[in-house]
């Protein structure tokens, strides 16, 4: 019999096979489904980038292996950006690491880190790389609580003298996916403290830095002092330029943290496609309107789901940032089975909260990532529902 490894057989269950299967099903009878559970954009990738990247997909040059680094260009044009939206300098040779996508560079980076026992302190619910990524590398995950009670944010002073000891990690996401929530200036100059004084590298995640509404604008850790030394961020195009299937993003930070990443990739991958990376220096330092046209699509989707949902009734929260809505269902009621009848009774498709962990527990996450009409399509089905 083939046997799995121990670290394969300890890595978290799927929680959304069954009701990916259920999809697959529903879709097959021909069924009306409406897809509330996927965070992937609906919008095409923005056609000046569409255009930098088949030029440079016809150039030659382009085809043979790329620097594992990541082009020059390319690097100087995150960091062009990077200052011009945090206003923070980043050395391009140092500290900036292109990735093919962030989760990549997110999953691969415990490996640089953990010894066989040693912990992350994750963030739960969750995106799941944090975990995988941990126990992959050998690792063991501590929970960190994210409650509706403490606005999703962990609560540091909880972590147990033992837990800050073995840990080398802390996973942060704000803006968070799956709970939509933020983070302030007061719990980041804690977590600084905080990551300092227990030896801690500070993993953060900003894959959602561009999308948000009201006036809020995320800022990054390292706009905060004293980041420098523990913090390695990770942004994506994917996200923010509808890039999903492009496969590109990138680590900056403390360059022996940046240095480390390179390591363990110049081991598994050999760069990313440089015709993507053309056109991401293309979507990079392009005119950056399209991003508020983005974000006015998302607003006003939003507004009609959660306005919506509030009108029925529901516990709707209304995020400042990401495309995700997160909804506290009443009490008792399992996720996965509101989940399920969601499907069965609407032919709707949520993301049941405990998919990303056992947090997670009594929400729903839907996605704002189908057009208002098929959004009030689904308001009047779940409507007739209840
Ligand atoms: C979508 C997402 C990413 C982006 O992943 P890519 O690999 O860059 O496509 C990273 N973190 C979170 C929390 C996400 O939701």
């Amino acid at each position: 019999m083939l046997k799995l490894s121990k670290k394969i057989q300890g890595l978290p269950p799927y929680l959304f096979l069954e009701i990916d299967k259920a999809k697959r099903r529903a879709r097959a009878e021909g069924r009306d489904i409406i897809d509330l559970g996927i965070g992937d954009p609906d919008q095409p990738t923005p056609k000046f980038i569409i255009e930098a990247l088949a030029r440079a997909a016809m150039d030659p040059a382009n085809h043979r292996y790329a620097l594992d680094q990541g082009m020059p260009l390319l690097r100087s044009a995150i960091g062009d950006w990077y200052k011009s939206r945090f206003n923070v300098d980043l050395n391009p040779e140092t500290e900036i690491l292109p990735l093919i996508g962030s989760k990549e560079g997110i999953a691969h980076f415990p490996l640089a880190f953990l010894n066989p026992g040693d912990l992350t302190l994750v963030p739960d619910p969750c995106y799941p790389p944090y975990k995988g990524g941990t126990i992959l590398a050998g690792g063991r995950p501590y929970l960190m609580p994210l409650l509706a009670a403490n606005d999703f944010l962990p609560d540091l002073k909880k972590i147990p003298l033992a837990a800050r000891k073995k840990a080398r990690i802390i996973f942060i996401n704000y803006p968070n996916n799956p709970t939509g929530a933020c983070a302030n200036d007061k719990f980041y100059t804690e977590l600084i403290e905080f990551a300092v004084k227990n030896k801690l590298i500070i993993i953060s995640d900003l894959a959602y830095s561009e999308m948000f509404y009201d006036g809020y604008r995320p800022r990054s850790l390292l706009e905060f002092p004293g980041a420098r030394q523990a913090v390695i961020e990770f942004h994506s195009l994917s996200k923010t330029y509808n890039m999903t299937g492009w496969r590109v993003g990138w680590a900056c930070g403390n360059p022996q943290l940046v240095a480390a990443l390179a390591k363990v990739k110049s081991n598994i991958d050999s760069g990313i496609f440089s015709a993507v990376q053309l056109a991401a220096v293309a979507a990079l330092s392009g005119k950056q309107d399209y991003l508020q046209e983005m974000r006015d699509l998302y607003r006003q989707r939003r507004d009609c789901l959660v306005d919506g949902l509030k009108c029925l009734g529901w516990e709707a929260m209304r995020p400042k940032a990401t495309f995700y809505v997160w909804i506290k269902l009443s009490a008792k009621v399992d996720a996965i089975s509101f989940a399920a009848h969601l499907l069965q009774a609407a032919d709707i498709v949520a993301t049941p909260g405990v998919g990303f962990g056992r947090w997670g527990q009594g929400y729903i996450r839907m996605a704002l990532t189908v057009s208002e009409d098929r959004m009030k399509e689904a308001l009047r089905r779940i409507k007739k529902i209840s």
